[in-house]
């Protein structure tokens, strides 16, 4: 636990800086103004008629501090003793009030800043990580899991300044008191040693919280991206149970946290309590002390316990939200292992040529079996490509690696003779247009879709793009045209629709390359030749790699590689393929209706 606390108070330090100062000094301001009204008290008491006993410890502390004030050319009376007690409270007020605020500034800064950071760190992750992946994992740990690191920032700085001011009414009491003061602080060690045990407990039980308001967050979001399915199969009823089963377990560790922290505070309680007791009996029997001093004894316990309990309070706070850190930061270095290369500094990326795989082999790790095998491809500049299969051949796998979404496993793919490698890919894919099996449409406009993809494009080359990809019509036709929202991932559109969005976006940028992954599927056969007649005009002007299981949807295609089992079985256009009698494209077309 000590590392955890350590590398937290780092990170802390790393992002506050001199604001960290800034709320220490606040801190000590504000204990010491608390110190101030209690060197006045014996004093002050004193002027008010109690025999403080002038030989005495306090008498004489009380004479320093008269004299300390008359140095000053101030004349202690009991008025002007009042006056300085306002005026303290007030200065406190005052302090305590931007020491709040400054606490305040410094958390929330810690939260944005492990916001920011974990979300760059999951944005530049490479793309077999983020496969592996649960979203939800990445969405609680940047709500949940970073409002608890930050809140124990607020729990350790309250921990620190209960210490402070604990420290100050120690320094006082050890003046007045050595021996008691040593033997008091002997036994809170003592009894901060017997807590540790339930320190720990607390640690522990802020661990399980973090894991179960995770499963609560992955049944929760799981189960709204499948809503749908979970409708049709009638498993509405079996989610909502395995939910309350989860905000039940999450209820019951929480109980159990504030039960932890709450027992050691009772403990704390009870041991201070027989503590101090303990003590007066041997100051008043063994060590003779005078009335004056016993109430001064009790008025320094009764101040400084209560601080140090409430020290201890926070800081079991802060050891219960730690675990939250620990998981911001497993997660973000998880992500940073796992990160994509800067962009290379050198030339951006271009494509003059041809795109090639040389003998390229690819396995999902931790997988054994490779999904493709010994692939050898070209695509020139200007063709259309297309790359057909069954399912689970390998044909998306080969679109990501023409993406550069992750590198070959053996072999190289070239683009213009130099090898596509991670460090290029990211300059490679700003020139890619893509539109896959799922289309990602955001909760807004169809607008705002489209510009997501280029901002500055202007209203003509929207429509054109829109025309382009056969969606002009039914955007028309929505009930604010353009401006109409999608809804949730496009909920109120249909998928043949979504997917003309999609088209369109893509188009929109002009890609050098555009990558189509089974994106006419949902089409219907009118929309698909619209489509697939508007590829076929940029025919020449872009370079098109099309993937496709339904052959009628490649027919104009330059050249066709058949992908099966993760290799190139067949390769050539149309015409050649269907014309080889024993082929197996040929079959496919054969089993398609599309050859006799
Ligand atoms: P296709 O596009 O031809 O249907 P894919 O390229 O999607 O085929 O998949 C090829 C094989 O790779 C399949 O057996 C699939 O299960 C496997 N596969 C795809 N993606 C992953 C992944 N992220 N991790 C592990 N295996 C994967």
């Amino acid at each position: 636990m000590f590392k955890a606390v350590s590398a937290y108070t780092k990170s802390l330090a790393a992002v506050a800086r001199w604001r960290l100062g800034y709320t220490f000094a606040l801190v000590v301001i504000s204990s010491l103004t608390e110190g101030l009204g209690l060197a006045l008290l014996l004093p002050t008491l004193q002027l008010a008629g109690v025999d403080i006993g002038s030989g005495s410890a306090a008498g004489r502390y009380a004479a320093v501090v008269r004299e300390g004030l008359g140095a000053v050319g101030l004349r202690p009376t009991l008025a002007l003793m009042l006056a300085l007690f306002v005026w303290i409270i007030c200065v406190r007020a005052i302090v305590t009030r931007a020491q709040g605020m400054a606490i305040t500034v410094l958390f929330e800064t810690f939260a944005q800043h492990l916001r920011q950071r974990l979300f760059e760190a999951v944005s530049g992750a490479n793309w077999l990580f983020i496969c592996k992946s649960r979203s939800s994992d990445f969405v609680h740990a940047l709500t949940n899991e970073v409002d608890r690191a930050s809140g124990a920032a607020h729990q350790g700085l309250y921990s620190v300044s209960g210490a402070a001011v604990a420290a100050l009414y120690i320094v006082a009491s050890f003046i007045l008191f050595p021996a008691s003061t040593l033997l008091m602080l002997a036994l809170c060690a003592v009894l901060g040693l017997l807590l540790r045990a339930k320190t720990r407990a607390v640690y522990s039980v802020g661990s399980e919280v973090s894991d179960v308001t995770n499963s609560v967050y992955a049944a929760a979001i799981e189960h709204f991206q499948s809503i749908k399915t979970a409708k049709m199969y009638g498993a509405q009823r079996r989610t909502c149970d395995i939910f309350s089963g989860l905000t039940r377990e999450m209820t019951a560790t929480g109980l159990r946290l504030t039960n932890e922290q709450l027992s050691a505070d009772a403990w704390f309680e009870i041991g201070s309590a027989v503590m101090m007791g303990g003590m007066l009996l041997v100051a008043i029997k063994w060590m003779a002390i005078s009335p004056a001093e016993v109430l001064i004894l009790l008025v320094l316990f009764a101040r400084v316990l209560p601080r140090i309990r409430s020290m201890q309070t926070s800081y079991r706070g802060f050891v219960a939200l730690l675990p939250g850190f620990a998981t911001v930061t497993r997660i973000e270095e998880q992500c940073r292992a796992a990160a994509e290369p800067d962009r290379d500094v050198g030339q951006p990326m271009e494509f003059r040529s041809a795109l090639r795989f040389e003998n390229v082999s690819f396995t999902y790790p931790p997988n054994a079996t490779p999904v493709l095998r010994g692939i050898d491809l070209t695509i020139s500049v200007g063709r259309t490509v297309a790359i057909v299969g069954p399912s689970g051949a390998g044909k998306s796998t080969i679109a990501d690696l023409v993406m550069g979404l992750m590198p070959a496993g053996s072999g190289r793919v070239t683009v213009d003779g130099t090898p596509l490698n991670p460090a290029r890919a990211l300059s490679w894919r700003e020139g890619i247009g893509y539109v896959g099996q799922d289309t990602y449409l955001f909760h807004d406009t169809v607008r705002a879709n489209l510009l997501w993809a280029r901002p500055d494009a202007n209203e003509n080359q929207l429509r054109a793009a829109l025309r382009k990809a056969a969606a002009d019509e039914f955007v028309a036709r929505l009930p604010d045209g353009i401006d109409t929202i999608v809804g949730d991932r496009g909920a109120t559109l249909s998928q043949g629709e979504r997917q003309r969005l999609a088209l369109a976006r893509a188009i929109l940028r002009q890609p050098r390359l555009l990558v189509l992954d089974e994106s006419t599927n949902s089409l219907d056969s009118e929309n698909e030749a619209r489509i697939l007649g508007a590829i076929e005009q940029m025919q020449g002007g872009i370079t098109t790699v099309l993937i496709a299981h339904r052959l009628s949807t490649i027919r104009w295609a330059d050249l066709i590689y058949v992908i099966e089992d993760g290799q190139v079985v067949e390769s050539g256009d149309w015409t050649t393929l269907s014309a080889r009698l024993d082929g197996r494209f040929r079959s496919w077309c054969v089993a398609q209706g599309l050859a006799a």
